[in-house]
C-alpha cells in the first residue's frame, strides 16, 4: 500500500511520518530529507533550498525513481512525504507506480493555516541526525541538545521567516490542482492540523487501517 502526506511548512508531516513508519513499516520517502542530504554535493541544490523555490520536477523524479526501485525497497509500500509537489510529479508518480502495478491508496492533506505554518516552524530545531524538536520542550536559557546523539541543535537554514512565506506561498500555488487531481480518483483525506498529533495520527491510522481491509 502507498500513501502520500500532503501539506505546507510546520503542518507536522515528518512528525506523522515517523508515526505511520513505526506503526506500519513502510518505506519512508521525504524529498526534502534526501535534498538536505544531496545538497552537500550540489552547489545547484543548495540554491534551490535555500531560496525556497521548488528542486525542478526532472531532479525530483530521477531522485524519487531511483528510491523506489531500491532493492530492499520492493514489496514494501512507501510513505511520500512532501512529494508531489507538482501536478507533474503526481501524474508522473502514477506512472511510475502503474508500471509496477501499483498505485496510491491514500493521500493525507494535513492543513493550518498561514500564521500557524509561521509560528511552528519558527519552534523548529532540528539536529543533524535527522531528529526534530520544538524549542517549547526546553527551559528558558538551556542549552537545546538532541536526546537522540546528544549533539546540539541548530535552525534549518530555510526555516527563516522571509523564505517560509515564499514556501508557504509556493505551497499554496501547487495546492489546489493536486487537490483537483487527488479529489478525482478519492484518495485524499483532509486533516486539520490544528489538532494535536495524536489525534492527528489516530485519524491517519484509522485510514490506512481501512485501506488494507479493503485489500483482503
Ligand atoms: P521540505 O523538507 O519538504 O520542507 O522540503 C524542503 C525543500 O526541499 C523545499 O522547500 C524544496 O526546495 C525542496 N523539495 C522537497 N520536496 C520537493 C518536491 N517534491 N519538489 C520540489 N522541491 C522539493
Amino acid at each position: 500500500m502507498n500513501y502520500i502526506l500532503l501539506g505546507p511548512p510546520g503542518a507536522g508531516k515528518g512528525t506523522q511520518a515517523k508515526k505511520i513508519v513505526e506503526c506500519f513499516g513502510m518505506v519512508h520517502l521525504s524529498t526534502g530529507d534526501a535534498f538536505r542530504e544531496f545538497k552537500k554535493f550540489s552547489k545547484v541544490l543548495d540554491k534551490f533550498l535555500l531560496s525556497g523555490h521548488l528542486v525542478p520536477d526532472k531532479i525530483v523524479i530521477t531522485v524519487v525513481k531511483k528510491y523506489i526501485n531500491k532493492k530492499d525497497h520492493i514489496g514494501r509500500g512507501f510513505l511520500f512525504d512532501g512529494f508531489p509537489r507538482t501536478i507533474q510529479q503526481a501524474k508522473e508518480l502514477d506512472i511510475i507506480l502503474k508500471s509496477k502495478n501499483l498505485k496510491i491508496d491514500a493521500v493525507f492533506l494535513i492543513d493550518i493555516c498561514f500564521e500557524e505554518a509561521i509560528k511552528r516552524v519558527m519552534k523548529r530545531r532540528v539536529c543533524k541526525c535527522g531528529a526534530s524538536y520544538n524549542t517549547e520542550v526546553f527551559y528558558q536559557g538551556e542549552v537545546e541538545k538532541c536526546n537522540v546523539c546528544g549533539c546540539r541543535l541548530i535552525q534549518r537554514n530555510d526555516d527563516e521567516k522571509d523564505i517560509v512565506k515564499k514556501r508557504f506561498s509556493i505551497y499554496e500555488k501547487h495546492l489546489n490542482p493536486l487537490i483537483e487531481y487527488y479529489r478525482k480518483d478519492r484518495t485524499l483525506v483532509n486533516i486539520n492540523g490544528s489538532q494535536n498529533e495524536e489525534d492527528i495520527f489516530e485519524q491517519i491510522k484509522k485510514q490506512i487501517n481501512r485501506c488494507c481491509l479493503s485489500k483482503l
